[in-house]
């Protein structure tokens, strides 16, 4: 199969130029049948937790928290000039959160599941926006709610995908629609058989990228990141961080136990499995090679030390 897979996370589309700039990355790149799950815009999770918290709690700056998250999208909105007429879809899924925020909650319903109502605005938010964008400047795409096809257990904040539901509604259904147009969709979230909504734990939106890729028999998935690839150290805590350029599934599993922030644990099995390579690049120079991960004999790792700061201990 064709069929790509592309991860834009949050720091990807934090604002206007940051939209901007995956649509540059998706006119040089993505060409060909393309899946491409974008995450929450910048650190949107952040507040939507607030707000979930605030609503459950019901304390009086739920009310401003929904302010910021109405102007901050408005504001992005703007910037990328985006006409009225366009910006209905967005508007709807705002006051749709909106009316959820100004009801009273239903006291029999556990905050977990009052999270798995409120967060997921975030991403719906994040990729109506971009695809309209996208849509506008000539990048024809189609908009898809991945709560239909990434089908999961209905354990609210940590759920797990239930395969055999999601492959055969993935390959059914989605990959027709993707053989003819580009798919924006979500990370992040997913839905119970209860039809209820379900997200996969914070930074989760890798986790769907290889779900999909997983479903789809995907040629390769891409994660766009911040950095030029996956580091041997935090480039932020370690002035001479330097790129692992190769390394095997088992290492990147290792490396992300460890808490190398940069690929979500659960993302490599399911690539693991049918030998899907993963390629993490950057979103600021693609030019650059970045790191690529597959099945690969020759440990890299021996030779290259990984430093990793995890909550005031190191792993060396
Ligand atoms: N938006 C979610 C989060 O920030 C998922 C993700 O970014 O991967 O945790
Ligand atoms: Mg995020």
């Amino acid at each position: 199969s064709l069929m790509r897979v592309f991860k834009f996370g949050g720091a990807s589309v934090k604002s206007a130029d940051a939209v901007k700039n995956v649509a540059k990355v998706l006119r040089e790149y993505g060409d060909g049948p393309l899946v491409v799950v974008v995450s929450a815009m910048g650190k949107m999770t952040n507040k939507m937790e607030e707000l979930a918290d605030a609503y459950y709690y019901e304390k009086k700056t739920k009310t401003n928290i929904l302010e910021e998250v109405k102007s901050f999208h408005q504001n992005i909105i703007q910037e990328l000039k985006i006409d009225e007429y366009d910006y209905y879809e967005v508007e709807n899924l705002l006051i749709e959160l909106e009316c959820m925020i100004e009801k009273k909650r239903d006291v029999s319903s556990p905050f977990d599941m009052e999270y798995d109502r409120i967060v997921p605005f975030g991403e719906l938010i994040s990729t109506k926006i971009i695809s309209i964008y996208l849509n506008k400047i000539g990048y024809i795409n189609r908009w898809i709610d991945a709560r239909n096809f990434v089908i999961t257990t209905e354990k609210n904040r940590a759920a797990n995908v239930l395969w055999d539901e999601c492959v055969p509604l993935i390959n059914n259904s989605l990959k027709p629609l993707a053989n003819k147009q580009t798919i924006i969709t979500q990370g992040f979230i997913g839905r119970g058989l209860n039809h209820k909504n379900t997200t996969l734990g914070r930074e989760g939106s890798d986790y769907t990228a290889a779900i999909f890729a997983f479903a789809l028999d995907a040629e390769s998935v891409t994660i766009w990141k911040d950095v030029s690839g996956v580091m041997n150290a935090d480039p932020r805590k370690f002035e001479d961080a330097t790129l692992i350029p190769l390394l095997s599934y088992n290492e990147a599993i290792e490396l992300a136990y460890y808490g190398a922030s940069v690929i979500h644990p659960k993302t490599i099995q399911p690539l693991k499995n049918k030998k899907i390579p993963l390629y993490v690049k950057s979103f600021v120079d693609p030019t650059l090679s970045g790191t690529e991960v597959r099945e690969n004999d020759s440990r890299t790792l021996n030779e290259t030390q990984c430093y990793i700061v995890k909550e005031n201990q190191s792993v060396v």
